[in-house]
C-alpha cells in the first residue's frame, strides 16, 4: 500500500515498487520499466500527492539518493532523497541564509524544484543553482541551470512544461554567508514584533513555530497534517476578475486581498475565496475536511478514502466557482 509513503494517509498498493539510493539504481529502474512496457511514478517524500484508492498500475520508484557535498562559496550539492527540512536545520546553523523561511516545509529535497516549493516571501528558486537529473526521454544524466528549470509559482520544468521527462537525482543550492534572514512576510514580521539581530537558526525556528500552530509541520498525532499542505494555487487573475470577485462579495475591489503577480495580474489568496464561498476552518465531509487552523488545507480526518478527498474537492471548486467565478486548481499531484 502506498497509503504509508504519503503524509495524506491515503492511496491503494503499486503494482511495483524499488527504492533507488544510487543514480545507478534509478537508470537501472528506468530500463526494467521499458523493457517491461510498465508506467513509473517517481515517489519522494509523498508529501504532495494525493494517491487513489485503486492505487498505481506501474512501478513506483522512491527516489533515496543521499548526500550532502559542500562545493565551496555556500555552495551545496545535495541528493534529492534528503529531508528538506534537515538541510534547512544545517544551513541556518552553517550561517548561510536563503532557505530559513522555507524551514518545516515536508518532503525530499528533491521534491522542493518540482513545484518550486515556497513559504513566507520566499521560494527554493531564489538558492538553486542547477538540479541533475536523469533524462528519461534521452537515457542520460544533464544538469539543468535554474533558467532552464523554468522556475514560477508552484510550477517549474518538472511538474509543468515536461513532466515526467525528469528524475532529479541532485540538488546545487548556493546560499548566503553572512546573509540576513528574509523578514519580509508580514506574519513573519508581526511575529517577531520588531526583534533585531535574530539569528537565521532562530528565525527558521519561529518559521516552524508558526507552521505548527497552523498545522502546516508534520507532527505525530496532529490530525490537522494528515494533508498534503495546501491543497488548492493561489488564483492568478486579471483585473476585471477582481472586480467581479468583489462584486460577488458587495466589496470594494481594494478590500479584497490581492498582490501584483506580473504582467498587470494579481494574485488572489484561495484561502480567503474558500472562506467566503462558506468552506471554512473545520468544515467537514464525513472523514474528509478542511484543516481546524488553516483553511486551504483540505485533511483526511481518519479513515478517509482519495474518493471522500476528491468529493470535498469537487464540491469546494464548484461551490467557489459559483460563488466567484473562479476555477480552483488542486496543488497536489494526483497519482493513479
Ligand atoms: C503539512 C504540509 C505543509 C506543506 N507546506 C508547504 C509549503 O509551505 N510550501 C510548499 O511549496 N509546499 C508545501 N507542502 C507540499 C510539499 O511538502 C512540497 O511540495 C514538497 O516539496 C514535496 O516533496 P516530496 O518529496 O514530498 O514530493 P512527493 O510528494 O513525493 O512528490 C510530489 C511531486 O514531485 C515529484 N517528485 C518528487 N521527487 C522527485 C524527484 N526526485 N525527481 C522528479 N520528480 C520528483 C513526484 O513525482 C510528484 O509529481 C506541504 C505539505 C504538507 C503535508
Amino acid at each position: 500500500m502506498l497509503a504509508p509513503l504519503t503524509t495524506f494517509g491515503i492511496g491503494g498498493p503499486a503494482s511495483y515498487f524499488a527504492d533507488a539510493t544510487t543514480e545507478e539504481d534509478v537508470v537501472a529502474a528506468v530500463i526494467w520499466a521499458r523493457e517491461h512496457g510498465v508506467r513509473m511514478f517517481v515517489l519522494g517524500g509523498g508529501s504532495n500527492v494525493l494517491v487513489r484508492d485503486t492505487g498505481f498500475r506501474g512501478l513506483v520508484l522512491k527516489i533515496g539518493v543521499m548526500g550532502v557535498e559542500a562545493c565551496g562559496d555556500g555552495c551545496f550539492e545535495v541528493g534529492a532523497g534528503e529531508v528538506w527540512d534537515d538541510f534547512v536545520e544545517a544551513m541556518t546553523g552553517l550561517g548561510l541564509a536563503g532557505v530559513e523561511c522555507l524551514a518545516g516545509i515536508p518532503g525530499s529535497v528533491g521534491g522542493t524544484p518540482v513545484q518550486n516549493v515556497g513559504a513566507y516571501g520566499q521560494e527554493v528558486a531564489e538558492t538553486i543553482e542547477s538540479v541533475r537529473a536523469f533524462d528519461v526521454s534521452d537515457g542520460k544524466f544533464v544538469a539543468l541551470s535554474k533558467a532552464e528549470c523554468r522556475f514560477r509559482y508552484r510550477e517549474s520544468l518538472f511538474n509543468m512544461d515536461e513532466p515526467g521527462r525528469y528524475i532529479v537525482t541532485r540538488v546545487r543550492f548556493r546560499l548566503r554567508a553572512g546573509g540576513e534572514p528574509n523578514l519580509r512576510y508580514a506574519d513573519l514580521q508581526r511575529r517577531l514584533g520588531g526583534m533585531e539581530g535574530l539569528t537565521l537558526t532562530e528565525v527558521a525556528k519561529v518559521v516552524r513555530e508558526i507552521r505548527r500552530e497552523k498545522g502546516m509541520l508534520l507532527v505525530e498525532g496532529d490530525a490537522d497534517c494528515r494533508s498534503a499542505g495546501s491543497f488548492f494555487k493561489n488564483p492568478i487573475i486579471g483585473e476585471e476578475m477582481l472586480g467581479s470577485i468583489a462584486a460577488a462579495a458587495r466589496l470594494e475591489a481594494s478590500k479584497v486581498p490581492h498582490w501584483p503577480a506580473g504582467d498587470g495580474r494579481v494574485k488572489v489568496p484561495a484561502a480567503w475565496l474558500l472562506e467566503h464561498a462558506g468552506f471554512v476552518k473545520g468544515y467537514a465531509d464525513g472523514p474528509a475536511g478542511i484543516s481546524t487552523r488553516h483553511t486551504l488545507a483540505l485533511t483526511n480526518r481518519g479513515g478517509a478514502t482519495c474518493a471522500d478527498i476528491e468529493r470535498l474537492q469537487e464540491r469546494i471548486v464548484g461551490g467557489v466557482k459559483e460563488r466567484f467565478g473562479v476555477t480552483l486548481v488542486r496543488e497536489p499531484v494526483l497519482v493513479g
